[in-house]
């Protein structure tokens, strides 16, 4: 079973849940799809085994052959190329690699290269039982384009675990991309009104998706109770409320994982296992 553990926005406590999550429950993987700013193994401080390259589709243009007659450029959405009187320009920043444009050169002047946008890593964390698996996407610095390599990086979910995935903040392209084909979304919030507003627009993106979701709301004994009237409203699972915890915050900024100071802790995270089971069942 896959989950996304989710956020309308950031700073909600999203990787605190997730990470500590992976920790508590058997058989699990933890994969940081969050690759702008993958933070989970700051946490779960896993051994990296082994890394891999990731890149996406570049033009590499011939000028031997080119006529410089203007056709790829006219043919990129993107505007990702430029054609002068003696050379072409690619802007890689901007190119998205869908090939239009070598399908369009009548001279046959355009390969297709390859631009590294970053690295998947993988490795294992130990402790007590199974080993956690432990993936993450680590994108280039300055790189735009996060969803190939958020794509590379769930090809490594491992079929029989219970797989945990890191998902970006907010509800744009990158989360989309997370989000996709997973098997359950965990939405999770605080009780404000930002908090609020978040949660709605990212509800309409997991309805929209046709994914089952619930929500948990973080520092629930701060704010208000909006939220929680919202989900009674629109029916929506309230599986877990995590007050705020000031050995919580304190490990955390340590860098030390809840779960690992206070294993009595996982007992919550193994019971929202067990909600979510019920909630696909029914
Ligand atoms: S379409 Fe081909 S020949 Fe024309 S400018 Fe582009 S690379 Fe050169
Ligand atoms: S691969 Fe697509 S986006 Fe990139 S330069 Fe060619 S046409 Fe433009």
């Amino acid at each position: 079973m896959i989950i996304a553990v989710a956020s309308g926005k950031g700073g909600t406590g999203k990787t605190t849940i997730a990470t500590n999550f992976a920790l508590s429950i058997p058989q699990a993987q933890y994969i940081d799809c969050d690759v702008e700013e993958p933070n989970g193994n700051l946490f779960l401080k896993a051994e990296i085994l082994e890394r891999q390259d990731v890149g996406v589709p570049l033009p590499q243009i011939d000028d031997s052959l080119c006529t410089y007659c203007g056709s790829c450029a006219k043919a990129c959405e993107f505007n990702a190329m430029a054609v002068l009187k003696d050379r072409v320009m690619v802007f890689p920043e901007l190119c998205h690699g869908c090939g239009v444009c070598s399908y369009v050169c009548p001279e046959n002047a355009i390969s297709e290269g390859e631009k590294v946008i970053g690295v998947v890593e993988r490795g294992t964390v130990s402790r007590d039982g199974d080993d956690l698996s432990f993936c993450q996407g680590v994108l280039n610095v300055g790189e735009p384009m996060s969803p190939p390599l958020i794509k590379k990086a769930k090809t490594y979910a491992e079929p029989g675990k219970t797989v945990i995935i890191d998902a970006p903040p907010g509800t744009s392209c990158p989360v989309i991309q997370t989000i996709n084909g997973v098997d359950f979304c965990l939405l999770v919030t605080e009780p404000t009104p930002f908090g609020l507003n978040d949660l709605e627009l990212a509800v309409g993106v997991v309805r929209q998706m046709n994914i089952p979701f619930g929500v948990i709301v973080n520092r629930s004994d701060s704010g208000d109770q909006e939220v929680v009237s919202y989900c009674q409203r629109e029916n929506i699972p309230l599986l877990l409320e995590i007050p705020f915890n000031r050995d919580l915050a304190f490990a955390y900024s340590k860098g030390i994982s809840y779960v690992t100071e206070n294993p009595e802790a996982k007992d919550q995270f193994r019971q929202l296992l067990v909600d979510i089971n019920k909630e696909l069942q029914a």
